[in-house]
């Protein structure tokens, strides 16, 4: 956790000396106490953190906020990201974030975002998502002509039926080839 001779930058004679300490830190209103890692010059006095340290810290900090935000921990991304069979660059392209989002993730250096969390927990619940995400990082490049046709395929219809007409409108998502008798728009008036 500290340069190899631990001599202190700061004053040049003394060494460091790695310490724990507990740090009270608190995230929307929840409280902890986590592990707080930094050094002491035993000759000046001071009180640092290398970038070791720092790392542990943030890390530590991460992961009581993905706790309190609900969010998977950084070893269940892992556990997930292996049940799936992913390696990290795979899952990056699977599910996006970028080709280290899941070192960061599983390590703890940021917070996965919650469309993030919960695209993994689809994947992972029910395979059919999972094989259709995987299927599209098959097909390159990404944004292809076939690609834009099977977008175009789709399109959110506005259910009004007469028994839920005093509620609010059921948006639903349907395929063109489903509807191809019906106007693909209803009017909300009609
Ligand atoms: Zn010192």
């Amino acid at each position: 956790m500290s340069d190899s001779n631990n001599l202190c930058p700061i004053c040049g004679e003394g060494h460091l000396q790695p310490q724990v300490g507990k740090n009270p830190v608190e995230y929307k209103g929840q409280t902890t106490e986590l592990e707080f890692y930094f050094s002491i010059c035993d000759a000046c006095g001071s009180e640092q953190s290398d970038a070791a340290q720092l790392r542990a810290n943030k890390r530590a900090m991460v992961a009581f906020k993905k706790q309190v935000d609900g969010l998977l921990s950084g070893a269940e991304v892992r556990a997930l990201r292996e049940k799936l069979g992913l390696s990290q660059a795979d899952a990056a392209k699977v599910f996006g974030g970028g080709p280290v989002a899941f070192c960061k993730y599983e390590s703890d250096d940021v917070a996965q975002s919650e469309a993030m969390d919960k695209l993994l927990r689809l994947a992972a619940e029910i395979p059919a998502a999972f094989e259709v995400l995987a299927q599209r990082m098959d097909a390159a490049p990404v944004v292809s002509p076939v690609d834009w046709e099977e977008v175009r395929g789709w399109s959110v219809e506005v259910d009004i039926s007469a028994e839920s007409s005093t509620k609010r409108p059921q948006l639903r998502v349907v395929s063109s080839s489903t509807s191809m008798d019906k106007p693909r728009w209803r009017n909300i008036a009609a």
